[in-house]
């Protein structure tokens, strides 16, 4: 038992966080060795399965990453970019894992992630589901198939309180259709439509972001031309898919040489 690799869940008490302790608890192939919160969350130095709603599990919520690292083998992190640069360099110092679904990040986090990735092994990716990674090859192949007469939107939805746009999973996916095409994201991204704003260009990527109720998250991309459209869809109805890859990306990463890896790696979908 005390063999199976140690796991340390950053933002213990938020959504995915509470998802992915359950999903650490309930498997066989790791352990639940730390479960983090910031200074001063009220679930500091309660033990984490009271804190949760259940009974105790003899583990107890702490506010300091540095410790709780030292005895982890993989801290797996869904939490807010500022929080996350910050664990990259620690996971770093303490030769962890670090599994990364946080989404939202600058090119300054991602820079500052690319460089604790040199001393650690990171596994970093907006949408964790097998399913969404299947849909990034699909999208990336039917982008590099279908010309610009089928002009490429993303359309996400998620739930009310999600804070960034577009999700990480929408951007991937016009990661993947620019790849198809052969383009930059950033030189055909079209974001944020509103007002006057002309027509169209051909060979941009929309991207359009819906937020409501407790949507867990679904994403189209659609392709439209005259006369006829593709749409690939994925719709997550529960959050557990997104806390079992991430698991098994922690489990992934195990004795793998230092660098930033994605789930494509972990599916073995690169190949
Ligand atoms: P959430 O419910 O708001 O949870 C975020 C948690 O992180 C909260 O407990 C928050 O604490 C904590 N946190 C923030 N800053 C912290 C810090 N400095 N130190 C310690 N804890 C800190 O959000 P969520 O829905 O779980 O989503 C979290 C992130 O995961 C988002 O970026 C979301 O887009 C991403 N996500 C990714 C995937 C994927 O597959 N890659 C799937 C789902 C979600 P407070 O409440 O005190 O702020």
């Amino acid at each position: 038992m005390t063999d199976l690799p140690g796991i340390v869940i950053t933002g213990a008490s938020g959504r995915m966080g509470q998802m992915l302790i359950r999903t650490v608890l309930d498997s066989p192939r790791a352990r639940l060795v730390g479960a983090l919160e910031r200074t001063g969350h009220d679930w500091i130095g309660r033990d984490l399965g009271e804190a949760m709603g259940g009974a105790p599990i003899n583990l107890a919520v702490t506010d300091d990453p540095l410790e709780a690292f030292a005895r982890a083998h993989a801290v797996i992190d869904f939490t807010a970019p500022a929080a996350t640069v910050e664990f990259a360099g620690i996971a770093a110092q303490a030769r962890c894992v670090h599994v990364i679904g946080t989404t939202g990040f600058s090119d300054d986090d991602l820079h500052a992630i690319g460089a604790a990735a040199r001393h650690a092994t990171i596994i970093r990716a907006g949408n964790m589901s097998l399913g969404v990674n299947l849909l990034v090859q699909l999208t990336r192949k039917v982008a590099a198939a279908l010309d610009e007469d089928f002009d490429i939107e993303v359309i996400e939805a998620h739930h009310n309180q999600k804070v960034d746009a577009p999700s990480g999973t929408a951007l991937m996916l016009g990661e993947a259709a620019a790849l198809g095409r052969g383009v930059r994201l950033d030189d055909v991204s079209d974001r944020g439509r509103d007002g006057i704003t002309g027509k169209r260009q051909r060979g941009h990527i929309g991207f359009s972001a819906i937020r409501g109720g407790d949507i867990v998250g679904e994403h189209d991309v659609m392709f439209a031309a005259t006369g006829e459209r593709v749409i690939l869809r994925h719709i997550a109805t529960d959050r557990a898919v997104f806390a079992r890859g991430a698991l098994k990306a922690a489990l992934w990463g195990q004795g793998r040489k230092p660098g930033e890896y994605d789930m494509m790696d972990v599916l073995g979908l690169n190949e």
